[in-house]
């Protein structure tokens, strides 16, 4: 036996929210956003669910030439370039594209070896004022990477920074800025929209749309549930209960003995804590699955277990299994609950919970 955390992913659903994305922006070419292993599902199996998909976007040169090695040909994009000048040997053999930012990008290409050839995308800072070259920047550098040789091709970018919110003005004015910038660059690919853009801002599809969280089977809304936008969630964290204790009304459950029993009570410990990325902040009453039905976690979650209320689930014993998030439990209400998104506790998932992929193979 080993110790039974284990997030389980589901490669039909990562597929099926692909095919979501193909129906939202049928115009539009998929880059799938895999950055993070994936949001912390696995990249090569989940690059094999996701492979309708036209390019990939990812941060690791290394991660890049696995995708490679593995036999995958879509465009592979790197979403912050290159950092040094000694990547660029690999990015050109292996037909990586970076994303140019930053000038000093611009002098390594100039200063690279002639023999070595790219395609890259341009990011130009329409508002996130995080990386990008500004509006006023950006014109100069098009002209740089105009006259380098070494260039086959440059596709433009930017990043929402609001998409998330619809009635916020920012995702209008960032993309009258992408226009206004790239007005002149008629035949250049340009690409703006993130997962809440797909999902909420059709003008912001253009060539190539570019989803994440939402092949994952999460909301980006906080007032729309997954399901509401049928998507499926593509990670089950599941682990099983290992102790069971029958306690006194006015017994303490954890550190800092936040849970007092109301009455008595059975609780069950779990095999799952913040040492697997589990969060923390989850409150007493965060919910849980117990071998299907609602219950709520109690006390302080802890570096390897959780503790359960077992009122309603007479039946629980040694064994039982216990959804954390996923098929019953949205990642998005217990992110919620725990003050943050689902992105983090998906990507925040360590590496001594063994993923399993479903269906195999
Ligand atoms: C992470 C990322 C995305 C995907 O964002 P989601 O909100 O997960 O859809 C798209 N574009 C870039 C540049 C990113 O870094």
């Amino acid at each position: 036996m080993t110790r039974p955390v284990t997030a389980c992913i589901d490669t039909n659903a990562l597929s099926h929210n692909l095919s979501r994305v193909r129906q939202l922006a049928p115009g539009s070419r998929i880059m799938a956003i895999v950055k993070a292993d994936a949001y912390g599902h696995g990249l090569l199996h989940c690059c094999q669910a996701l492979n309708t998909a036209d390019a990939f976007g990812l941060l690791d040169l290394d991660d890049a030439i696995a995708l490679r090695k593995a036999g995958f040909r879509q465009r592979i994009c790197l979403l912050e370039g290159f950092f040094t000048a000694d990547e660029l040997a690999d990015i050109a053999q292996h037909e990586i594209e970076p994303v140019i930012h930053s000038s000093w990008q611009l002098d390594l290409l100039e200063a690279a070896s002639p023999d070595l050839n790219f395609s890259v995308w341009v990011k130009v800072d329409t508002g996130m004022n995080r990386l990008g070259f500004t509006r006023h920047e950006y014109s100069r550098a098009m002209q740089r990477l105009t006259a380098m040789k070494c260039i086959d091709r440059a596709s433009i970018l930017s990043h929402l920074a609001n998409a998330d919110l619809p009635e916020n003005p920012g995702t209008r004015n960032q993309l009258e800025q992408f226009r206004a910038a790239t007005t002149a660059d008629h035949n250049n690919e340009k690409s703006l929209a993130n997962s809440a853009a797909i999902l909420a801002h059709s003008d912001c599809h253009m060539d190539w749309v570019r989803p994440g969280i939402m092949l994952y089977g999460s909301s980006p809304f906080s007032d729309k549930t997954a399901r509401d936008l049928d998507l499926r969630p593509t990670m089950s964290l599941r682990s099983e209960i290992i102790a069971i204790r029958n306690l006194q009304k006015g017994d303490a459950v954890g550190y800092g003995s936040t849970w007092v029993c109301p009455e008595a009570m059975a609780i069950g410990v779990v095999a799952c804590g913040y040492g697997d990325g589990y969060p923390r902040h989850a409150p007493s009453g965060t919910p849980v699955s117990i071998a299907g039905r609602r219950s709520i976690i109690v006390g302080r979650v802890s570096m390897d277990m959780i503790t359960v209320d077992l009122r309603n689930i007479e039946d629980a014993k040694v064994g039982t299994p216990v959804e954390l998030w996923g098929r019953d439990v949205p990642v998005d209400q217990v992110a919620a609950l725990s003050g943050t998104i689902s992105y983090e506790l998906l990507c925040g998932v360590t590496a001594r919970v063994k993923r399993e992929v479903m269906p195999d193979g």
